[in-house]
């Protein structure tokens, strides 16, 4: 199989190069030039087996150019050897009228190690099977999730290193934790005198610097990212929803060939998007219903058609989703309307005015699968109780947003097709703002009082990342001016 860019007709490379590459030379986005084709015996098979032999075939569909053993090595280095702190990896849990998807198993207890800890496996096999010789380094601006899972998925890879810019105290003090005490020989953390913004105009000036590039080519080193929009962080995602499908198939909840609908709190548009290329390989999805929070950009361009990033940006309890551009809706543009052309010219509409509209027929397509509504804080801290005080189940912030957005889609359309709730946080990892809905005291509590006052309320143990913060050695010390980014990076090449 083949991928090209969703923005014209540059030359088809195979999957390795293009997790290698990342982004294409015309800033479009890899796709796959066709979408394999799954039929019922192929879910059937799936049925009794593990997370990693799951995740063997249905990858196998895309890495053509991966043997089946170096796939079977990736996924095992990924998922296995105690990573995860459950047996089914990614496993449903059953509220009766919801079945909630746990996506955060994973050694940062947040979805992003889903795809986080397969991606450097695929990029370290991609760059040996490709015969690259020269060492890669990973440039991340984080305002903080996406830094540690990217850490921890790149530690100790072969032939890659990882540098991690954030803004100095613009974390939490958990992430910046996370970060701080981050263990591993090709790692670096340093904290930028500046915001976010400043962290990630630095990382791209970098990028963009030619003379700074070949400074570091003459040493043997290049460049990469390891964003949302690389391939070989979209295709784990495919996983989990043929997994979450098998699953209802083995307890008897659905039987094989039933369709079912999934809510997916979104961002980038990279999850949902996952389970969209699983419904087109045939997996029965009836319907995919993208949860947003105030940020309700993606709401409307679903309901009428119209992207529009200008509008006021809002700080949520959802920070994870506070996003006004999802990357990832470049792809499903260019799967839905099959035209470059048309695809670069929104985008070019995009970067230069900060809105776009699709036609009646692409809007028409994408309503057929997609569903869109948003939630503000209030309602999600409602959600909370609500799921609590019925199910002494206890909710993080993203995942409410779907859960409640799940109901109302249900109100509204009387549809009920099994509903799948992604659930892409551990509560834990949100503490604060989940002890808040559920309206317990924590005044004076540091975050460790805070994990621990959640704990008496919820039967999932504390992350074992988390709880080992209390006592770990803070390996990471440096800090530089915003316009030191790059002499920081020549520093820790040097070492
Ligand atoms: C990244 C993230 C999201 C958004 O996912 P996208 O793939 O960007 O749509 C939702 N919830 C949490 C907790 C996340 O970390």
């Amino acid at each position: 199989m083949k991928y090209s860019s969703t923005r014209g007709n540059s030359a088809q490379v195979t999957s390795a190069e293009a997790i290698i590459k990342g982004l294409a030379l015309d800033s479009g986005l890899f796709v796959p030039d066709e979408l394999p084709q799954i039929d019922m015996s192929f879910i059937e098979s799936l049925v009794p087996l593990s997370y990693e032999e799951r995740a063997q075939k249905v990858l196998g569909l895309f890495l053509t150019d991966y043997s089946a053993e170096e796939i079977k090595t990736c996924v095992e280095n990924a998922y296995g050897h105690g990573k995860f702190d459950c047996e089914g990896r990614a496993p449903v849990t059953d509220l009766g009228t919801m079945q909630v998807l746990e996506l955060w198993h994973g050694p940062t207890s947040a979805f992003k190690d889903m795809a986080l800890q397969l991606l450097p496996q695929l990029m370290s096999t991609a760059l040996k099977k490709t015969g690259e010789q020269d060492k890669v380094l990973i440039l991340v601006a984080t305002s903080g999730d996406t830094g540690k899972a990217a850490l921890e998925g790149f530690k100790d890879v072969d032939q890659i290193s990882i540098m991690v810019f954030y803004p100095e105290g613009g974390v939490s003090k958990i992430q910046q934790l996370q970060m701080l005490t981050q263990e591993g020989a090709n790692v670096n953390v340093t904290a930028v005198k500046g915001n976010f913004d400043d962290a990630q105009s630095g990382v791209k000036v970098i990028f963009a610097d030619q003379d700074f590039n070949s400074q570091l080519k003459s040493k043997g080193v290049k460049l990469s990212s390891a964003n949302s929009i690389n391939w070989g962080r979209l295709v784990p995602q495919i996983v989990y929803y043929f997994s979450a499908y098998a699953d209802l198939c083995k307890t008897g909840r659905i039987k094989a060939g039933e369709e079912i609908n999934f809510t997916v709190p979104t961002g980038n548009f990279g999850n949902i998007l996952a389970g969209f290329y699983a419904k087109q390989m045939g997996l029965p999805v009836h319907k995919l219903i993208c949860a947003s929070n105030a940020n309700n950009v993606l709401t409307d361009f679903l309901q009428t058609g119209r992207y529009d990033r200008n509008r006021e940006f809002y700080k949520t309890i959802t920070p994870s989703m506070d996003i006004l551009i999802s990357s990832n809706l470049e792809r499903l543009l260019y799967h839905v309307t099959g035209d470059k052309a048309q695809v670069a010219d929104w985008m070019a509409q995009l970067a230069q005015k900060g809105s776009y509209e699709v036609d009646v027929k692409t809007r028409g397509i994408i309503k057929e699968t997609f569903w869109a509504d948003f939630v503000d804080d209030e309602a999600t801290k409602k959600c909370i109780r609500q799921v609590y005080s019925q199910h002494k189940y206890v909710l993080d912030t993203h995942s409410a947003v779907a859960y409640q957005v799940a109901e109302n889609y249900r109100h509204e359309t009387k549809d009920n097709h099994v509903m799948v709730v992604v659930s892409t946080a551990s509560p834990y990892k949100f503490n604060g703002s989940v002890l808040e809905a559920l309206q317990v005291e924590t005044e004076g509590l540091d975050e460790f009082g805070l994990l621990d006052k959640l704990r008496e309320m919820n039967d999932q143990p504390i992350p074992a990342g988390l709880a080992a913060l209390k006592t770990k050695e803070v390996r990471h010390k440096g800090v530089c001016g915003k316009e030191a980014m790059a002499e920081s990076v020549l520093n820790f090449i040097e070492t």
